[in-house]
């Protein structure tokens, strides 16, 4: 199977770049943070504190995520539940940044990620893919921009969607997302060391494509 990993902080253009791949390359784009959202999401509609163990361990053989393709594009489902808009807004990103530290939540889901990678090609937008989920995948990419930048991406994209944010907030939620995430003992964000390294803080998305692709061919 053609796997092509593609890690890096939020905000970093992974998904947009995901996206791309897969439309001209004509394979699945699976977007791993979205499980995560959905389990974060089962914990927020249950009242679960993300951070306890003990609290997410208890519900976690009770969270049912599957992904589906509509169109192309990946819908997300918890317990049965289209929850592919519920799980961007704002208030669930810390959530499920808590929740994927805990390995009883990162077992379940890297399982399901490596049998969907497993059947077909696909590109797939993570943390943990180059170096913990596909460490065998035949393309990584790390792929990182400044904190302002990340911060600017997301802060549109959400006021696009309508959500009210503040930005100097959401900077520092950011921060406190990537903190969280490449300093957690299970699987952290990191470059896996055979990982292509991409800076897009400087670079238009087209020029990232362009870019990614020409290592591709
Ligand atoms: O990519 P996205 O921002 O939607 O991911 C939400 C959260 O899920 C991340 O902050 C990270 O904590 C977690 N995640 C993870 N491993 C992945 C994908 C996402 O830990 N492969």
């Amino acid at each position: 199977m053609l796997n092509i990993a593609l890690d890096g902080p939020s905000g970093s253009g992974k998904s947009t770049i995901a996206k791309a791949l897969s439309s001209k390359l004509n394979i699945l784009y699976l977007d791993t943070g979205a499980m995560y959202r959905a389990c974060a999401l089962k914990a927020h509609y249950l009242g679960v504190d993300c951070k306890n163990q003990e609290e997410v361990d208890k519900i976690v053989d009770d969270i049912s995520v599957t992904v589906q393709y509509v169109d192309g594009a990946q819908r997300t489902f918890l317990d049965g539940e289209d929850v592919s808009t519920k799980i961007r807004e704002n208030v669930i990103s810390l959530k499920a940044s808590a929740i994927s530290a805990h390995m009883s939540i990162r077992k379940k889901l890297v399982e399901l990620q490596r049998e969907i990678a497993s059947q077909t090609d696909c590109v797939l937008d993570g943390r943990d893919i180059g170096t913990n989920v596909l460490p065998n995948a035949k393309y990584k990419f790390y792929v990182t921009a400044s904190l302002e930048v990340r911060t600017d991406r997301r802060y549109k994209e959400l006021i696009e969607k309508g959500q009210t944010v503040e930005y100097d907030k959401l900077k520092e939620e950011i921060a406190l997302r990537d903190y969280n995430d490449s300093h957690r003992e299970f699987a952290p964000l990191k470059q896996a060391e055979d990982a292509i390294y991409v800076d897009t803080s400087n670079m238009s998305i087209d020029e990232v494509i362009a870019k990614i692709l020409s290592y591709l061919e």
